[in-house]
């Protein structure tokens, strides 16, 4: 966690919020961040299209609202506001940056519950779990803002006397940052703040899926007094208005969090202009479970890991591969904590699990599952939609469990994204870790063990750019995520995070006669 314990660092975790007294805020209508209709952030305007997207809730299936699709001259427009509301922002010191941070941060305090709820509207994560975003939300803000007194640049020996050799940190110019669905709060606030800081303005594209919390948190920022022009937000498809934006000759640097394909793409997208860009994407986490393990720790935080968010977290527990001696006693520990998760409205406090994101995504799980059958897997719990009339309509999935699962299926070596735990045995550590080593994902790996040895060894020894031994997430602001081999390149966090979103400028200066 952070230094203190009012701004929790977690996407997930909802500790620090017990959540409001009063009637719970609305989401849409006159005096809420959204306002009747959503419209998107250009410059100092909110634009409306008459062409638009639905959004959906996916608890029920129903449409919620809908918001604007822009086209080519939208994008010109707000690379244009962006590049010129830059170059006032970037003459500011850190500490006038700063300001204005921390005065986004109150105003997410105050609008805090009604954030939540839109991500609970539109994303499905339970309320409990969104009240941690908007935490999270806070916690990344709380990190940019920390960086007002930073080291901005080194002064190096240069060769000659009466002479300075500086290396300074300046910010790009305009970003251009896309993301994902699963948390459309957090991941806004992961790359607006350190974009900010470093004295960027930034142009962001929600997920086609969940555009209403980043249009939201651009109002947000309005309130809070940032400049016109430096936070903007638009909306659309990726391979159309997300392309447009990052081939854009203003864009000056990109940052994404998707999946291992857009990442790709974008990267080609890039190539031609030769800018700097942010991977955050896919994973395939590994859950190891050695024979000295503390089993009961080690499930617990198994089915823990699984079932954020509905399974849909980049660092969750994909693949739990358990030793043999203990496999048995675990998979019936696993079993009967996954039967007594309370799946239901999000929107009750009751409730550990809401629905999948979407109709697509539910089929994609889903299939994963049947295929895996197919090839031999037993399903031991779950496997589908949840019995019951609460379960009729939406993107429900139950907590499933499979036992009887090979390293090189499907489900063990592509990302499922759901409720799903696949368990295989291993005998050995030499085996374990080759399985744990065999995907092309190399984001985040979980290691349990009580023999210091055992876990150093495995720490040494996995392709991963985040383990955690005998704990699982989530991540903290401080640290740095950061994705090995195909989940990526780059990332938002911590100290090397920040320095994603500058360049550097070598000054030699001369004072001599
Ligand atoms: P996605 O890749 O389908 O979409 C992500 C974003 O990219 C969306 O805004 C989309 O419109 C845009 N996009 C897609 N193709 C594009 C293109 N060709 N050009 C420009 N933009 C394009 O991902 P998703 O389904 O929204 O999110 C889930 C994925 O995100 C999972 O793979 C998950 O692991 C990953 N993720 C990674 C992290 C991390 O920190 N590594 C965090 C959260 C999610």
């Amino acid at each position: 966690m952070s230094t203190t314990t009012d701004t929790s660092t977690s996407m997930t975790d909802a500790r620090q919020d017990p959540g409001p007294e009063t009637a719970p805020p609305s989401i849409l209508g006159p005096g809420t961040l959204l306002g009747e209709r959503p419209a998107m952030r250009i410059g100092d305007r909110w634009v409306t299209t008459e062409e638009t997207r639905d959004v959906e809730n996916p608890a029920t299936g129903a449409v919620l609202t809908a918001v604007p699709e822009a086209t080519q001259e939208h994008v010109d427009e707000v690379l244009a506001a962006a590049a010129a509301a830059q170059k006032e922002w970037a003459r500011r010191t850190l500490g006038e940056r700063a300001e204005v941070i921390g005065a986004v941060i109150r105003e997410v305090d105050r609008h805090a519950e009604e954030l939540a709820r839109i991500v609970v509207a539109e994303q499905g994560k339970t309320i409990v779990e969104a009240r941690g975003e908007i935490g999270g939300v806070k916690a990344f803000f709380d990190h940019a803002f920390a960086q007002r007194y930073r080291q901005v640049g080194e002064v190096v020996a240069a060769a000659g006397r009466q002479e300075q050799l500086l290396v300074r940190e300046e910010p790009h110019g305009v970003v251009v940052a896309i993301i994902p669905w699963n948390f459309p709060a957090a991941i806004f606030a992961r790359k607006v703040g350190p974009a900010l800081m470093a004295g960027n303005a930034i142009v962001l594209k929600p997920s086609e899926v969940t555009p209403l919390a980043p249009l939201a948190l651009a109002r947000v920022c309005e309130l809070a007094g940032v400049p016109a022009g430096l936070v903007n937000v638009v909306t659309g498809v990726g391979r159309t208005v997300g392309k447009a934006l990052v081939e854009h000759p203003t864009t000056a640097m990109v940052t994404v969090t998707g999946s291992t394909r857009a990442g790709r793409e974008i990267l080609a997208q890039t190539a031609e202009k030769i800018i700097p860009v942010s991977l955050e994407l896919g994973g395939k986490a590994p859950f190891i479970v050695f024979p000295d393990a503390d089993v009961e720790l080690a499930a617990r935080l198994a089915v823990e890991a699984r079932l954020w968010n509905c399974g849909q977290v980049c660092t969750c527990n994909e693949r739990t591969y358990v030793h043999r001696d203990v496999h048995d006693a675990f998979v019936a520990r696993v079993t009967e904590l996954m039967r007594e998760v309370h799946v239901g409205d999000p929107l009750d406090e009751a409730s550990q699990m809401g629905p999948k994101v979407s109709g697509p995504e539910w089929e994609k799980v889903k299939g994963f599952v049947d295929r895996a059958v197919e090839q031999g897997a037993e399903v031991a719990l779950g496997g589908g939609r949840p019995e019951g009339d609460e379960y009729a309509s939406g993107h429900w999935f139950a907590p499933t469990v499979l036992t009887g699962v090979r390293n090189d299926m499907e489900i063990v070596q592509n990302e499922v994204f759901g409720p799903v735990l696949p368990v295989v045995p291993f005998d050995s550590y030499d085996e374990v870790v080759e399985y744990a080593n065999s995907t092309v994902y190399g984001l985040t790996a979980y290691v349990f063990t009580q023999d210091v040895r055992t876990a150093m060894r495995a720490t040494d020894d996995l392709e991963f750019g985040e383990v955690y031994v005998n704990k699982i997430g989530p991540e903290e602001v401080q640290g740095f995520h950061t994705g090995w081999k195909m989940s990526g390149l780059g990332g938002d966090d911590g100290q090397h995070g920040y320095e994603r979103y500058v360049r550097r400028k070598t000054v030699y200066l001369g004072y001599g006669d």
